[in-house]
């Protein structure tokens, strides 16, 4: 098999984009401009239409696309809606959770943090014990795919026992949104946030905040930040049709052509079916080689898997990373901190024919190391056991 000119990217963000997208690029636009301004109003209304506020005009949310990396969206929700006399309480099951409860203490803001470790969920019962001794706790916050295992967390339980306790719910849709299922119609949360480098599979340079109408509102005053105060973006964008500071132009342009490649693909549930069948190939796949993932069934996303390091001796994660380099494929490493561990994404422009040459390269590569299976150490088994029960 000979490389592609560029590699796929196996990574949850930067990923592959289609060549449209990138396309969608090759030409400058002022920021002040009617036609971006469009671009503008119909990303926003795209986004809304996705999360299922179906109203134009009188929807009860309200989408507001902002600079920088996901971390910089994640940091200006908390900013602008945990307020400063608030208390979140933070769900932390990898480095996403641990980020958010890290932003929350840069931000002076109080946060209790139930850590669940590094691949077990979150569970409604347990939140529910939380908040019932904690009358303090104002919000909660949760990952919806915890990207560093690939945990698929089960926000709608969570959401449920939220707003039974008549708390407020904030989540990082970051590596979920576009695929997985996230309608505000059956989930009530106060905001979400996600990015245009994720499951929309776009390029990298801004996120988006969904939020109601009504939070916007208030959370006048609340942010310690000008350049990632919501509130003000989104007074801003609806009065002017503009993005306060220089707007991603070039990033929001491929983003609209990776809107109409999402919807043609047939929107949420169309790309959801194909990331699935990505990670089917590929679990089963990898699973013919020995290698065995991290999570059980249950909670193994559709957006990136991962996969115990294999027992043999011979096996070097750098070595391997560049054989499967050479052959056309990025990989991400482990983010574990107990067991050796690599990762597989399956998102991004990419389909079940990728998958399977991604299968052939592993073969190829642990040949080439001398490794005769992928099967990881009992020991590292024994944890996913533990998970399981
Ligand atoms: C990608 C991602 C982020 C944001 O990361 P950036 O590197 O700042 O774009 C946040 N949360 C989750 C769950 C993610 O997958």
């Amino acid at each position: 098999m000979t490389a592609p000119a560029e590699p796929y990217l196996l990574t949850p963000g930067p990923l592959t984009t289609a060549a449209s997208t990138k396309e969608a690029m090759l030409r400058d636009w002022g920021s002040w401009d009617g036609d971006f301004r469009a671009m503008t109003a119909q990303l926003r209304r795209s986004l809304l239409d996705i999360a299922g506020d179906v109203d134009d005009v009188d929807g009860e949310y309200d989408c507001v696309p902002l600079q920088g990396s996901g971390s910089y969206c994640v940091e200006a929700m908390l900013g602008s809606f945990v307020p400063r006399d608030g208390h979140a309480l933070v769900l932390a099951n990898g480095a996403y959770g641990k980020r958010i409860a890290t932003t929350l203490r840069y931000l002076g803001r109080r946060h209790t943090v139930h850590d669940t470790g590094d691949y077990l969920p979150p569970r409604a019962a347990d939140v529910e014990l939380i908040l019932a001794a904690n009358a303090e706790i104002t919000h909660v916050v949760v990952v919806h795919c915890e990207t560093s295992s690939g945990i698929l967390n089960p926000i709608e339980e969570i959401a449920a026992v939220t707003a039974r306790a008549g708390r407020r719910l904030l989540i990082d849709s970051m590596s979920a949104f576009g695929a997985v299922a996230l309608d505000v119609r059956t989930l009530p949360c106060d905001a979400f946030v996600s990015s245009a480098n994720k499951c929309i599979e776009g390029v990298p340079g801004f996120g988006f905040v969904i939020a109601k109408k009504d939070v916007l509102r208030d959370a006048k005053g609340n942010s310690h930040s000008l350049a990632l105060d919501i509130h003000d973006q989104w007074e801003v964008m609806n009065r002017t049709g503009q993005w306060r500071f220089t707007p991603p132009t070039h990033a929001v342009a491929a983003f609209i052509e990776a809107l109409r490649l999402h919807a043609l693909e047939g929107g949420q549930p169309g790309r959801l079916a194909r990331y699935t069948r990505n990670r089917d190939v590929l679990v089963a796949g990898m699973g013919s080689l020995g290698f065995e993932p991290l999570l059980t069934g249950q909670w193994r996303s559709p957006i990136i898997v991962t996969f115990f390091s294999p027992a043999d001796p011979a096996f070097n994660f750098e070595r391997f990373y560049e054989l499967m380099k050479t052959q056309g494929f990025i990989i991400y490493p482990g983010k574990l901190t107990t067991v050796e561990s690599f990762r597989i994404g399956c998102i991004g422009a990419l389909d079940e024919t990728v998958m399977r040459q991604v299968i052939e390269a592993c073969r190829n590569a642990l040949g080439t190391l001398g490794v005769t299976s992928g099967a990881p150490a009992p020991a590292a088994l024994g944890k996913r056991e533990a998970l399981a029960a």
